[in-house]
């Protein structure tokens, strides 16, 4: 059976020319890129033109960027090691409620470690409002953490003005910018983002790689202790392979920006066109301006939307219900809830995330199942 890959925000399959430019790690360039002979040398050699090209795609430094094993510990290091480094200079962090786990849990802990973090809530398109987040702010206030865009409902947060009112409160202003790497254009000197998190396995590099870009003069804790990696920042033998691999994504999304994001805004459109216009009792989530291109959430009243995905496996439709962290947990989804959905929706919530190998032809053998489905 055909795959029909429809859950790019979940993760995404890793392009051949990633591949092919990480295999030799596998292989003959085997070396630890800590030593000093040659062998060595190429790894460490590759992993700094990785991070030339993460710092290129972001207009970052090349000291700078820190490589991590996943988008979640980038916003670990991010918030934990920020908060641990600079408690003597205030308590407070502020977030929102639609953040990925990775960046609530972190708050979490560090609430039961005596900070306090405020919550910000969103309106029903999953903004936060900046009115609020000034109101928030006290004078011990050291963090602000507000997500790029949103993995359920792919809304696009203000960051550039979030980073402006931190900056004129002295506030270091991070963001985790998983969903937004590829989709928007990004530039952390421009934009003032003090701290951004990226993550290989949403824009076709392989899982089990990311990165933390830090602008210079901010400091943060070292959460994981051991060997001097990473500038000290970061103890581990590197994931050689996986950071040429993450390297190599980065410029090809980039190079491909406007062709990759037309087309993916193509797809989207006319997914959400033909839903809106051939099935019934449908509520579209997120804001329809300010929105990743590849993403459509959907909720189809009065469904159930284990069974809708069940029933579109069958098919070989993969997509998600809300996101793929809640589908094992049977709770509503904590940004649906937070945009205040109407409970006979929240559970027939269908999130369809495009990519790059998607066709109309696929958008329309999805469209013509879900009407079968939910009829
Ligand atoms: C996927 C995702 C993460 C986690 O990244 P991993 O590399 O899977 O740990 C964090 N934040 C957002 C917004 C994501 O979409």
């Amino acid at each position: 059976m055909k795959i029909r890959y429809f859950d790019h925000a979940a993760t995404t399959p890793v392009r051949e020319e990633v591949v092919k430019e990480m295999l030799p790690f596998f292989g003959i360039e085997y070396g630890n890129a800590s030593v000093m002979y040659s062998l060595g040398r190429n790894a460490k050699k590759a992993m700094k033109q990785a991070r030339e090209r993460v710092a290129r795609a972001i207009n970052a430094d090349i000291n700078e960027i820190y490589f991590t094993s996943c988008g979640s510990e980038s916003d670990n290091l991010a918030i934990k090691g920020f908060a641990y480094e600079n408690k003597n200079k205030g308590n407070h962090i502020i977030t929102s409620k639609i953040e990925h786990h990775a960046v609530l849990d972190s708050c979490k802990t560090l609430e039961n470690q005596g900070f306090k973090v405020t919550y910000l809530g969103v309106d029903e398109n999953g903004k936060i409002n900046l009115e609020e987040l000034i109101n928030s702010i006290t004078n011990q206030t050291i963090l602000i953490t507000i997500m790029f865009a949103n993995n359920e409902i792919g809304t696009i947060e203000p960051v550039e003005e979030i980073a402006k009112i931190a900056k004129e409160k002295n506030i270091v202003f991070h963001t985790d910018a998983v969903q937004a790497i590829g989709n928007a254009k990004i530039d952390v000197k421009k934009m003032d983002i003090d701290m951004l998190s990226l993550s290989g396995h949403k824009f076709y590099a392989p899982k089990g790689v990311g990165a933390l870009y830090v602008k210079n003069g901010i400091n943060f804790k070292k959460l994981q202790d051991g060997g001097e990696q990473e500038s000290n920042k970061r103890a581990g033998t590197e994931n050689v392979a996986g950071i040429v691999g993450l390297g190599k994504a980065i410029e090809l999304i980039y190079n491909e920006y406007d062709w990759y994001n037309e087309k993916l805004k193509i797809l989207r459109n006319h997914y959400m066109d033909r839903v809106k216009k051939e099935i019934d009792n449908i509520k579209i989530n997120g804001d329809l301006i300010d929105r990743l291109p590849g993403n459509a959430n959907i909720s189809f009243r009065n469904v159930n939307g284990s069974e809708l995905l069940f029933e579109l496996d069958k098919y070989g439709i993969c997509a998600s219900a809300g996101s793929a962290c809640s589908t094992s947990n049977p709770e509503p989804s904590h940004v649906l809830t937070a945009i205040g959905l109407d409970k006979e929706y929240i559970g027939g919530t269908l999130r369809v995330s495009f990519g790059k190998d998607n066709s109309i032809d696929d958008v329309d053998f999805l469209v013509n199942r879900l009407k079968e489905i939910i009829k």
